[in-house]
């Protein structure tokens, strides 16, 4: 059961082997069992998640089952979620709950999943570690002295300690796909505007997007056709025909032996230079060996402006972060200080108590490159920047189909390790930013083991709407190795 694919508890719920109140129970009791060492899950409420089982049993007993009906999944607390508490992992909304569903959360309840729980994560989505949240850091399932990775670090270590069949998530910068990476899953960030923002708690408008995060690209498929869809309340929701993502997974059977024949991966030299550790070259040099004898062909690739992307980003993302999280005035949601004087006096102690020190840092640098005299020397700069990255990738896909490369530049580091250190930490987001900052499709598969005995993730990003041909060649890559079905040991 711990193994079991989305495809697979589909069918044992259809075939009334299983219940989804037992399955539920059973992912409850592994929360139980782990989550006080990992500190995965920030809300779980046992009562509200069997009642959604209960309705999903009573769905399938119906007939009217569809695929995700009765599966449990683990919910990043930056998805507001209608009676459930959403903290997006802040004091600041620590006693916040949400009178609405986000519509990621709409599409899942009328899909008849079931949610298990809200993750842990950094402080409003800040961060690539899940240390910066107020409930203190997620831990790694395969070493709990390291990182699960961030900002969705606590959806990550809830599907790789098996104690959720899946999850979802947020990536502005990486954060679903560096996570899955440091903990050994699978995760897929999808183009700009497929998923709808509405009810995800904003962090970089311009760069947010929702997504699947679980053990296998097949299941990714099957959460991301739930998952995607127009909705008229996000003004960047996509309106486009409806794809079915677990079609794109199949190949004819004709080319069995090399389903990916005639796949073109770019990889781009700048994608292993300094900075990047051996443990990880290696395997991310094996991955792609691997792709060669599924049949791919390999295209050597430049993105020269690459090595812009972390400083694009970290202007851009912190802009759009000072503006969004000016919101939280002690007035309308979440906390506010006991104690005051006038009214600036509220805003300014509420906001001094409510926030964290790398959210407080994200909203001085953003309000300073928005100031007037340097809005023109920085924020400015990084649009132009953000524009010849985008450019950089369209240049590339004339020349390839799909972009491989490492999606971090080293496994799992220690706790407390970074905290120190922000610039350091920002540079870990070296090769996850450009896929936001263009509005690419870009997902991490787990592709071998470096030091320590550490998980390795794979990057791949597409082209505009290819997220069925990424999903196809990591589905197609996962039927021929096993390292997504590793488990950390101690979880089983
Ligand atoms: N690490 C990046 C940041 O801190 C990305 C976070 C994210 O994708 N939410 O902004």
């Amino acid at each position: 059961m711990l193994n079991a694919s989305l495809k697979q508890l589909s069918a044992l719920l259809a075939q009334k082997k299983l219940s989804s109140v037992e399955l539920t129970q059973f992912h409850l009791d592994r929360v139980a069992r782990f989550n006080p060492e990992l500190n995965a899950f920030l809300t779980v409420d046992a009562e509200r998640s069997l009642a959604q089982a209960r309705a999903a049993d009573a769905l399938i007993a119906a007939g009217k089952a569809q695929p995700l009906t009765g599966i449990p999944l683990a919910h990043k607390d930056i998805f507001c979620a209608k009676g459930w508490r959403t903290t997006c992992g802040s004091k600041m909304l620590a006693n916040f709950v949400s009178p609405y569903d986000a519509h990621v959360v709409e599409q899942l309840n009328a899909a008849g999943a079931v949610i298990l729980g809200k993750t842990n994560m950094d402080e409003f989505a800040m961060g690539s570690s899940s240390e910066t949240g107020f409930w203190g850091p997620v831990k790694n399932p395969w070493d709990p002295a390291r990182v699960a990775g961030g900002s969705s670090g606590g959806s990550a270590a809830a599907v790789a300690a098996r104690m959720a069949p899946a999850a979802i998530g947020t990536d502005t910068g990486g954060s679903i796909r560096q996570p899955a990476a440091l903990t050994g899953i699978s995760g897929l960030k999808p183009t700009y505007g497929v998923v709808s923002r509405y009810g995800m708690i904003a962090y970089a408008s311009s760069l947010d997007q929702g997504g699947p995060m679980a053990k296998s690209a097949e299941d990714l498929a099957l959460m991301l056709n739930v998952m995607a869809g127009f909705d008229a309340r996000d003004s960047t929701s996509l309106e486009r025909p409806a794809e079915d993502y677990t079609r794109a997974l199949e190949v004819s059977a004709t080319d069995s032996d090399k389903p990916l024949a005639g796949l073109r991966i770019g990889v781009p030299k700048e994608y292993f230079g300094d900075g990047l550790a051996v443990d990880v070259a290696v395997a991310v040099e094996a991955a792609l060996a691997q792709f060669e004898k599924l049949g791919a062909k390999r295209v050597a690739i430049s993105l020269p402006n690459s090595g812009l992307s972390v400083p694009a980003y970290y202007v851009i993302a912190p802009a759009e972060a000072s503006s969004n999280l000016s919101r939280f005035d002690g007035v309308r949601y979440g906390y506010r200080a006991p104690e005051y004087g006038d009214l600036a006096d509220m805003y300014r102690k509420t906001r001094a108590q409510g926030f964290g020190a790398e959210v407080k840092r994200r909203i001085l640098i953003g309000t300073y490159v928005l100031s007037h005299g340097y809005y023109d020397a920085y924020y400015l700069k990084a649009q132009k920047i953000r524009r010849l990255i985008a450019r950089d990738f369209t240049q590339a896909y004339k020349q390839c189909d799909l972009i491989m490369g490492p999606t971090s530049p080293s496994v799992a580091f220690g706790l407390d390790s970074m905290l120190s250190d922000p610039v350091q930490m920002y540079l870990l987001d070296i090769y996850t930013t450009a896929a936001n900052l263009a509005g690419l499709p870009a997902m991490s598969i787990p592709c071998g083991f470096g030091e320590g005995g550490l998980p390795v993730g794979l990057q791949l990003v597409g082209d505009y709407f290819a997220e069925g041909k990424m999903l196809r060649a990591a589905h197609q890559y996962q039927l021929a190795t096993d390292w997504h079905l590793r488990q950390p040991a101690g979880t089983e």
